[in-house]
Formats: structure tokens, sequence, C-alpha cells
């Protein structure tokens, strides 16, 4: 295995009965990076990141974690994982340090270094103050923040988080991306499944994006929107035959275009000024992307 990658995956495949949730799947995460594994709803995220817990076995293909062959070698593998459940399972009849001492057992932390590493994950979470709080008295956004401490205990090497903000508010959210960020300042390595293209864009190094079990487009998100969605965009507002005839008219042109909804988005209109229709120019993003290769309808 390359010394440099934290998790490897070639060809993996996981069907359940008729379904093939991961169907071929190649995945590099380089150590010390972020990566974000983005896809809609049923694209096989959450069964990639069991795959990678060895709480699912794949049916075919090679998977290594940190070293390690899956399923074979997964116990040493998890011993140096943290992992981020997208449920909350803390132990609410517990405080914030005593869930932390738990996994401190759980991860064989040694008895000298205990107490530090309990410091040292309430200090990254920005929880000192609540360390004695049951947690049941905790607000919402300090719960996830603790699931993240708490798997931060004994300094793992690979942190996987499967939908890290899922259901959170925006404030929430925020306090969650500085924490993944501090981490990510730290070195260590990350894996974050998420469905928020702005959080992938904002957090993560390289991402992946997924449909139907296998990977469509990996990549830095700069480097992803420069290829497929060019710099700017243009949005166009109107009733449904307008955005029609916009884009019939900007795939004469060989432009590219999106749906938003309430709009029609032409993409890569920078330098084609003859063939852009008028609107409003903004710069082009992950989410045209993630939907020009996922495609515009719902599963
Ligand atoms: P979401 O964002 O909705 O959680 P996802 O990208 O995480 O989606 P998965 O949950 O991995 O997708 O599901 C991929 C496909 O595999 C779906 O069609 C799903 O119904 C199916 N699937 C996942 N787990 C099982 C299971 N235990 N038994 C049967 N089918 C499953």
């Amino acid at each position: 295995m390359d010394p440099a990658l934290a998790i490897r995956l070639r060809g993996v495949v996981k069907r359940y009965g008729s379904i093939t949730a991961v169907d071929g799947l190649d995945l590099d995460v380089p150590e010390g990076t972020c990566v974000g594994l983005l896809g809609p709803n049923g694209a096989g995220k959450s069964t990639t990141m069991r795959l990678l817990t060895a709480q699912a076995i794949a049916d075919e293909g090679e998977l290594e974690v940190l070293g390690f062959r899956l399923p074979g070698e997964s116990k040493p593998a998890r011993a140096q994982c943290g992992v981020v459940p997208q449920l909350d399972n803390l132990d609410v009849t517990l405080t914030v340090a005593q869930n932390l001492r738990v996994f401190t057992h759980l991860y064989r932390v040694g008895r000298a270094e205990r107490r530090g590493a309990i410091q040292r994950a309430l200090e990254l979470a920005n929880l000192v103050d609540r360390r004695d709080t049951r947690v049941d008295k905790l607000s919402g956004g300090m719960r996830r923040r603790l699931l993240i401490a708490r798997a931060l205990v004994h300094r793992p090497r690979l942190v996987l988080l499967d939908e890290p903000t899922v259901g959170l508010d925006p404030q929430v959210r925020q306090e969650l991306w500085a924490l993944i960020d501090a981490l990510r300042a730290e070195g260590t390595t990350i894996l974050m499944s998420t469905h928020y293209i702005e959080e992938a864009e904002r957090l993560a190094d390289t991402v992946l994006i997924m449909a139907k079990g296998s990977a469509v487009a990996a990549g830095p998100p700069a480097e992803l929107i420069a290829e497929h969605a060019g710099r700017e965009a243009v949005e166009v507002y109107g009733r449904p035959e307008r955005l029609a005839e916009v884009e019939a008219a900007a795939g004469a042109a060989s432009l590219r275009t999106r749906r938003t909804g309430t709009s029609i988005s032409v993409l890569g209109v920078e330098g084609a000024d003859g063939a852009a229709p008028q609107g409003e120019r903004r710069p082009t993003n992950l989410e045209d992307v993630f939907v020009l290769l996922t495609g515009q309808e719902i599963a």
C-alpha cells in the first residue's frame, strides 16, 4: 500500500439483494487531507462509510484503511480511527467528561494519559466549561460537538464523519465547521460524507462526487468547478417558457445549463458574451458541478 494514503478503495462493490449500493468504487484519501464524499440520496455514501468501519462487508474489491486490509484487519484499523456517527448515541445520564472517559477506556488510552486526553478533547470541542454538565442538559450544538470530541480522545490518525451537520441549524453547522477546520489544521486525516455541498466546498481539500454507487468526479473543488462549470454563470429568472427558450439557446451555443428550481443558470459564460443571455452574473460553484454530474431529476 502507498504509505501516503490513509484510505484506498479499488473496485469496491456492495450489494443488498438486487440493489447495488456501491458499484465499483475507487477512493483515495491521502494522509493529512480532508476528503468530502458527496452525492444525492441513495448514492451510496452511508454504505461506503459502513464498509470503512467494517459494519458492512464488501462483495468485491480491495479496501485498505491506514495500511490495514479490510475486513480481515478491521480491528487494528478501527483502533486508530475516530468514528462520528450520524445519529447521536451519547449516554444522556452521564456528564460530558464521563462520556469522554468511557471512550478513553474503549480506545485503551493509558491510565496516565486519560486526564490529558479528556482535557484536550474538551478544549478542541470548546466544552471545557461544560465538563460536569449532564448530556441531557446540553444544547443540540454542544451534543454534536461532544459526539465529535468523543471520537478524538485517542488521537486517531483518521476521522470518519458521517453527515456531521445533517438536520442542524446554520449556527450549529458553523460551530461544527470551525471544529472540523481546527482538526484539519492539526493535520488529522478526515473523510466526511455530506449532502451539504457548501460544507464540502468549504472544508474539503478534495471531493468525490458519487452517483448510483460509483464516482462520477473527484478532485479539489476549485478544479472541478473550473473543469465542468467554468468561471461565471448567468442566472435567468422568468416564466417556464422563457426558461426553456434560454435553455435551448444556450444549448445551441454549446453552453451548459442547469435548473435551480426558480431560474436557469447558464454556465461558463466568460468569454461567450454574444451567446450569453441577459441576467445576473455570479461565480460558478460546486453545486453547479453536482447538479450537472448527478442529474437534475430527483431519484
Ligand atoms: P442518503 O444520503 O439518503 O443517506 P446514501 O448516499 O448514504 O444516501 P446509502 O444509504 O448508502 O446512500 O444507500 C445506497 C443504496 O443502497 C440505496 O438504494 C439504499 O436503499 C440501499 N441500501 C443501503 N443499505 C441497505 C440495506 N441495509 N439493505 C438494503 N438496501 C440498502
